[in-house]
């Protein structure tokens, strides 16, 4: 590894200002193309998330006043900045994470929608009214903002989950803190610099750099009313567990283990690319990503053939380059796990169908590649069946019925997304009722949400009951207030009564 002895640095954004903080502690922000650190990060330290935290309570308490029209006027000056930024913000991202430069765009492209949804916040907070509910009485509810909002977000997306969560929670009236991955820190920077210039007021949108202590920092603040997280499992639960038990509303979701079945009459070429591009497209490393092929039934040959053909014409290279499909993992330690799953499934009698651990690209040795890699005759005990890869390789199991696939599916303590490839309605239906996932794509592989739907899974993959953006992201970011009323007249003669009101 290598580190320029003029590396930049990247700060917080505290109150409308970049700030070292003070902290005192760095960490290296690697290029994953190249190995070579690319940055600095501070970490907060007590007194930064204290501001943070104590400018964010200043903050909401103004803006969850100003008017919706106000509001939703930062908000659409902000979706017109991230669009003419879009390339800025791939740029960054491609840098940190590594993969191809208009996959980067792309997820800007679904953080802009979500934008678009909150620009029309106005109609999702207009309440409902009930005229002469009772005689004389009148009923109205309303919703309004919870306060201040953490959000903690994984390496993955790191545009498009923040991007999933602020504009809807800011638009609600919130103050909102955003806790970005460590790895790619610097588009989320972009992000804040964006909010300010659309002419959100100090203090509204904040970042925040740092680790466990900094999560447990914001999990554990008694200012702070909301946590959306979006992670691994295990800290997904841990943040759902320690946030509730102070007292805060908390969504957090977690990883994933998406399979996609493969029915006989499906077409195969068209099953063939898309299982190719929603296992390798970004080196396997998206939540929605399909990590199981379950063929049934005579599927299972045809669809190897032809998904081998496409895995071994996939461009790895750095994401900056013409042309490249899918670039490195994440880090060094992600290289070794995955190429030590695919090792035990070797091992443990799965076939290397492809095998792309050798792989490496010229003159970027130190990168994090592994190519893609598929597997054949994995079995549910192997490790790379139990464990989430997050790397580009697709497992192939076989089964001889529709209700075998499902059954299979359903004994996976994950449930975030999964797909079926079929020509079949009444298979597609079975499968639609039958699987106990949050997300389901009948012949489409990454079936993620538009932004008025909502994104989640369920089981492993969804730590709370609300599931993120969309009108459940709406309803998280606020709480509703039920208004009973009554206005007599000057000389109305009093109803008054010790029995419970009734109608
Ligand atoms: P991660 O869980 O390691 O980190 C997520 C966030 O939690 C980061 O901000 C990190 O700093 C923080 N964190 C890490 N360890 C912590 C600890 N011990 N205590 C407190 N906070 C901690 O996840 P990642 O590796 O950045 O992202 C990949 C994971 O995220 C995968 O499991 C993937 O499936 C999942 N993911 C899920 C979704 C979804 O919508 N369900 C979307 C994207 C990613």
């Amino acid at each position: 590894m290598t580190e320029t002895p003029t590396l930049t640095t990247i700060k917080h954004f505290i109150n409308g200002a970049e700030t070292a903080g003070t902290g005192g502690a760095t960490q290296p922000v690697y290029n994953p193309a190249t190995g070579a650190v690319s940055a600095r990060l501070h970490l907060a330290g007590r007194g930064d998330l204290e501001a943070a935290v104590a400018a964010a309570k200043a903050a909401a308490a103004t803006w969850g006043e100003y008017s919706l029209a106000k509001r939703t006027a930062v908000l659409f000056k902000f979706r017109e900045l991230v669009a003419s930024h879009v390339d800025e913000l791939a740029a960054l991202v491609t840098a940190e994470h590594g993969k191809v430069l208009s996959d980067a765009a792309g997820e800007i492209g679904r953080g802009l929608e979500v934008i678009e949804f909150a620009c029309g916040i106005n109609q999702l907070l207009k309440g409902a009214y009930s005229d002469q509910a009772s005689t004389g009485i009148d009923v109205f509810s309303f919703r309004q903002p919870v306060g201040v909002v953490a959000g903690i977000t994984p390496f993955n997306f790191p545009v498009m989950v923040p991007l999933w969560m602020c504009p809807i929670a800011i638009a609600a009236g919130n103050a909102f803190i955003l806790k970005p991955s460590e790895r790619d820190p610097s588009a989320p920077m972009l992000l804040a610099r964006l909010w300010k210039e659309a002419g959100l007021p100090d203090g509204v949108f904040q970042v925040l750099h740092g680790g466990k202590d900094t999560v447990d920092g914001l999990l554990t603040h008694p200012d702070v009313d909301a946590i959306s997280f979006v992670g691994s499992t295990p800290i997904a639960k841990y943040v759902h567990e320690t946030a509730t038990a102070h007292g805060k509303r908390v969504q957090a979701l977690g990883g994933a283990k998406n399979h996609a079945i493969i029915l006989p009459d499906a077409d195969m070429d068209n099953a063939a690319d898309h299982l190719s591009a929603a296992a390798f497209g970004s080196a396997g490393e998206r939540c929605m990503a399909i990590s199981v092929a379950v063929a049934v039934g005579g599927a299972a040959d045809t669809l190897l053939g032809k998904v081998r053909e496409r895995a071994e014409a996939i461009k790895v290279a750095e994401g900056t380059e013409p042309g490249a499909d899918m670039g490195p993992v994440i880090t060094a330690a992600s290289k070794a796990r995955v190429l030590k799953i695919v090792g035990e499934a070797a091992d443990a009698g799965a076939t290397l169908v492809v095998d792309g651990r050798d792989f490496t690209v010229p003159g970027k040795e130190d990168g994090y590649w592994v190519g893609p890699t598929l597997l054949d005759g994995v079995s549910a005990d192997m490790t790379a069946y139990t464990e989430e890869i997050f790397g580009p390789v697709l497992a192939v199991m076989r089964v001889e019925t529709v209700e075998e696939g499902i059954a299979l599916i359903n004994a996976n303590p994950y449930g975030n997304g999964t797909a079926i490839f079929t020509s079949s309605g009444a298979n597609a239906r079975k499968f639609q009722r039958g699987v106990h996932v949050g997300m389901i794509g009948i012949n489409v592989p990454v079936p993620v949400p538009v932004a008025y739907h909502s994104f989640g899974g369920w089981k492993n993959s969804l730590f709370g009951d609300k599931h993120i953006y969309g009108e459940e992201g709406v309803a998280f970011y606020t709480r509703a207030k039920v208004v009973t009323s009554r206005w007599p007249e000057p000389q109305h003669a009093s109803d008054a009564s010790y029995n419970f009101p009734s109608n």
